[in-house]
C-alpha cells in the first residue's frame, strides 16, 4: 500500500467517524424527547438533570455513550443506575448515520432518511413507553414525506396519495368494528407515513410489521397467563417494517406479483 491509498481510507475513516458523532449526537437529543415529550415538559429549554436524583447534569456526563461508559451507567451525584437504554440508542443513531451515508453517499437522500429514522425510533420508545403516539411526531412524519418529494425521490404522488390510505383507511374500518384491534396513532402514523414512501413500501412495511407483531404476540401470550387480555404497542413493529421496507420493499413486492402473475397465467 503506498502513500495515497493510505490518506485515502484514513480520510474515509475520519469522514464516517464525522458522521457516527453527528448520528450519536441526534440520538442524545432523541433521548431527551422521548423522555420529555410525554411528560409535556419543554424540551429545549431547562438543563438536563438526573433522574433519579433531579442532580442538574454538567457537560461531561451528557456526551453520547462516553459518558455512560465513563460512569460504568451510574449517576455521578446519587450512584442511581442509568439505563443502558441511553448510550444503545445513542449507538444506534451512530450506526444508521455511518450506513445510510455509506449506502447513499453524502446526500439529502441520506439525510432525509436519517431524520425519519430519528423520529420512527423516538415513536419507537414513546409508545413502547405509554402505547401511545404524540400526534406532533406524526406531523413531523408528514412533513418528512413533503421534503422527500424532492430529497429522496422515486414515489410519484399519485403512489404517495395512495401510500396514505391504502393502509390506514382498512385500519380505520378495522376500528370501527373491533376498538381495540389498533390504535389512533397507529392508523395516523400509517396515513403520514403513506404520503413518505408510497403504497408499494407501505404496504410491505405494514405486513412485515404485522409479522413481527403476530409473533411477539404469540411469544407474549405464550408466556402470561391464559385469559389474561395482552395489550402490546404495535406502533415500533410498524416504525421497523417501515425501515426495512425502505430498503427492499418495493423489490419484494414486486417479486410477489411477478409470482402471483406466474402463478395465474402459466
Ligand atoms: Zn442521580
Amino acid at each position: 500500500m503506498n502513500w495515497l491509498t493510505i490518506s485515502i481510507y484514513l480520510s474515509k475513516g475520519l469522514i464516517y467517524l464525522v458522521f457516527f458523532l453527528i448520528g450519536i449526537t441526534v440520538f442524545s437529543f432523541a433521548n431527551v424527547v422521548i423522555y420529555r415529550l410525554p411528560e409535556k415538559k419543554g424540551f429545549t429549554k431547562g438543563s438536563s438533570m438526573c433522574r433519579s436524583c433531579g442532580h442538574k447534569l454538567a457537560v461531561k456526563d451528557l456526551i453520547p455513550i462516553f459518558s455512560w461508559i465513563r460512569l460504568k451507567g451510574k449517576c455521578r451525584y446519587c450512584g442511581e443506575k442509568i439505563s443502558v437504554r441511553y448510550p444503545l440508542v445513542e449507538l444506534f443513531g451512530g450506526i444508521c448515520a455511518v450506513g445510510l451515508t455509506a449506502y447513499y453517499g453524502i446526500t439529502l437522500k441520506a439525510l432525509t432518511i436519517f431524520l425519519l429514522f430519528t423520529v420512527f425510533t423516538i415513536i419507537t420508545l414513546i409508545d413502547y413507553d405509554t402505547m401511545e403516539i404524540p400526534p406532533v411526531l406524526n406531523v413531523a412524519v408528514l412533513i418528512l414525506g413533503i421534503i422527500s418529494i424532492w430529497t429522496v425521490g422515486g414515489v410519484s404522488i399519485l403512489d404517495r396519495i395512495i401510500g396514505m390510505f391504502c393502509i390506514s383507511l382498512p385500519l380505520f374500518l378495522i376500528v370501527l368494528i373491533i376498538p381495540e384491534g389498533f390504535g389512533g396513532g397507529d392508523i395516523k402514523l400509517m396515513f403520514a407515513a403513506g404520503f413518505f414512501l408510497g403504497w408499494k413500501m407501505t404496504v410491505m412495511g405494514f405486513f412485515i410489521g404485522l409479522v413481527a407483531g403476530g409473533i411477539y404476540g404469540v411469544i407474549l401470550m405464550a408466556r402470561r397467563k391464559k385469559g389474561k387480555k395482552d395489550h402490546f404497542a404495535f406502533g415500533p413493529f410498524l416504525c421497523a417494517g417501515m425501515a426495512i421496507s425502505i430498503f427492499v420493499g418495493t423489490q419484494l413486492l414486486d417479486k410477489y406479483i411477478d409470482f402471483i402473475k406466474a402463478a395465474f397465467y402459466q
